[in-house]
């Protein structure tokens, strides 16, 4: 896959303010006000900052975390995991394989019939393709 590489100045140009600092300094959006926490339609989030395609509203489900939460990535080559030791918590950060950008993390409480994992991600960070 070829990355993107852009600057921050690009970025910023290209991205709105509440985007840049998610996608790009790690923010989190506060719970329960992201546009996607409770949408169920049938399709696919992209990146917001590059349009990969990351994940299927077929492994959304509810955690009421406040945040949209899926079991899987469309494809696990398109995401990259990070440790993450910010703030005093040992947590597993989620990227954007393409681009880099932080879309949330993956914890290991998710639904254990479905592999036991609950990719926590920014409503912020993805769209929404039906
Ligand atoms: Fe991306």
């Amino acid at each position: 896959m070829d990355k993107i590489t852009k600057t921050e100045e690009e970025w910023k140009k290209d991205l709105t303010p509440e985007q840049y600092v998610i996608l790009r300094e790690k923010g989190t959006e506060p719970a329960f006000t992201g546009k996607y926490v409770d949408n169920h339609e049938d399709g696919t989030y992209t990146c917001a900052a590059c349009g990969l395609q990351l994940f299927g509203s077929d492994t959304k489900f509810d955690s009421n975390s406040g945040w949209p939460s899926f079991t899987d990535p469309v494809n696990l080559e398109n995401v990259e995991l990070k440790e993450d030791n910010e703030f005093g918590m040992k947590r597993t950060e989620v990227t954007c394989k393409r681009c880099g950008s932080h879309l949330g993390h993956v914890f290991d409480d998710g639904p254990q019939d479905k592999g036991g994992k609950r990719y926590c991600i920014n409503s912020c960070a993805l769209n929404f393709e039906k």
